[in-house]
């Protein structure tokens, strides 16, 4: 049995490379914005990080849509 406790989520996604839908890893990430350095604390931001299993080309997604 595979007990392997991953924070992932296989999902269906379309993907630019492939051209159709292929499965994805879907990850949350909170990535520091490095534009502001002095406010880098204020700045960080859960990203929506997908990625094609089958070519691996990863788009990442904003949550924070407001
Ligand atoms: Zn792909």
């Amino acid at each position: 049995m595979a007990t392997q406790n991953q924070s992932f989520q296989a999902i269906t996604e379309s993907c630019d490379e492939c051209g159709r839908e292929t499965p994805h890893d879907v990850s949350v990430q909170i990535r520091t914005e490095s534009q502001k350095r002095e406010n880098a604390e204020f700045s960080r931001e859960p990203y929506r990080v997908t990625e094609c299993q089958i070519c691996g080309e990863e788009s990442i997604q904003r949550m924070n849509n407001a």
